[in-house]
This record gives structure tokens, C-alpha cells and sequence, in this order.
């Protein structure tokens, strides 16, 4: 039998074994392992870390050809603003999230919207640093749908910075990358234009 726990993702072969290097963190850190809060806690943790880097086993490249579809005549700005994201940096395995704001100016191939979106979850879900998930989810648009140009801007908030008093709450880290006809100023102040409008 399959065991799901809250995050609805399937126990894995690691799963025990994550669980059973937490229990051991736990302890290491100084609480007691066997009082009644924390009994299910390691199993917990497991499944949230599989959970907040199941990206690894998903191909976004296969989620936007899934969606590819020809049109000649549209040349114009296509713009998915404020995606909500959660990720963790690979540096102290601690969340940043924020928004990801995507455009891309097709050149014959489309793609569903709701793909870029999952695009972005998919590079989320993995350990992360904020400006190699900027340039990932580029790079994926890019090779997939060869548009004339693609831009990505993510605005993020580091918990690895905020909880260890390195940054201030609340501040704010942009990061953007970009190809194509985005190389010209005037495409790239239309697309922050219009980012900006709420
Ligand atoms: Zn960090």
C-alpha cells in the first residue's frame, strides 16, 4: 500500500531513510526525539522535503511541448505575471518565494498558459538559488517554443537572509534574464511597464 502523507506525495524508497537522518538531526540539535510532539516529525519532514524537491523527477521541457500549438499571425508580447512560487536555496536549504513574472514574444509556437506556471513550479521544486531558477526557466522557454525573445523576472524573499538577520524583513531581491528581441531596452521597459501595472 501507498502511503501519502499531507503533501499528497507517495513514500518513496527514501522516504524511511530521510526520516530516519532527521530523527537523528532532531536529537543532534538538542530535543528529545521520544516526546509525543515530535514522534511524527521526521516522517513529516520527509515527506515536505520530497514534496519541495519532487521538480527533480518532472520534465518541464515535456510540459510545454505538451501544450505546443502553431500560430503564424500572433508576433505580439505574451506576458504571465505574479506566479506565486515557493522554492529553497541550496545554500541553507531554507524557503525564498515570491513572484515570477515571464514573457515571451512567439515566433509560430504557443504554449498554454498554465504551462509556464508549471514551468516555474517545476524549477522551484528543487534546491535552488534564486538567479539559476531565473535562468532555467528562460533556458526551458527558449529551447522549447524558439520564440523571438523570452524575459524572466522573479522578485523573492530569502528566508536563509531574513531569519538570520542578514537582510532586512521584507526586502526584496529581482532577478531577470533574457534573449532575443529583449536585448532592446524599449522591449524590455514595455514588459516591466506593464509588470508593474496591478
Ligand atoms: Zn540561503
Amino acid at each position: 500500500m501507498n502511503e501519502l502523507f499531507e503533501t499528497g506525495v507517495p513514500k518513496t524508497a527514501a522516504t524511511d531513510e530521510i526520516a530516519k537522518h532527521y530523527k537523528e538531526i532532531i536529537r543532534l540539535l538538542g530535543e528529545n526525539v521520544t516526546r509525543e510532539g515530535l514522534l511524527k516529525t521526521p516522517k513529516r519532514v520527509a515527506f515536505a522535503m520530497q514534496f519541495m524537491t519532487q521538480g527533480y523527477s518532472m520534465n518541464p521541457e515535456e510540459v510545454l511541448r505538451s501544450a505546443l500549438f502553431e500560430e503564424e499571425k500572433y508576433q505580439q508580447m505574451v506576458i504571465v505575471k505574479d506566479i506565486d512560487f515557493f522554492s529553497m536555496c541550496e545554500h541553507h536549504m531554507l524557503p525564498f518565494f515570491g513572484k515570477a513574472h515571464v514573457a515571451y514574444i512567439p515566433n509560430k509556437h504557443l504554449t498554454g498558459l498554465s504551462k509556464i506556471a508549471r514551468v516555474v513550479d517545476i524549477f522551484a521544486h528543487r534546491l535552488q538559488i534564486q538567479e539559476r531558477l531565473t535562468t532555467e526557466i528562460k533556458d526551458c522557454i527558449q529551447k522549447t517554443l524558439n520564440p523571438m525573445g523570452v524575459m524572466v523576472v522573479i522578485e523573492a524573499q530569502h528566508m536563509c537572509m531574513q531569519m538570520r538577520g542578514v537582510q532586512k524583513q521584507h526586502s526584496v531581491t529581482t532577478t531577470s534574464d533574457f534573449t532575443g528581441v529583449f536585448q532592446s531596452a524599449i522591449t524590455r521597459e514595455e514588459f516591466m511597464n506593464l509588470i508593474k501595472q496591478k
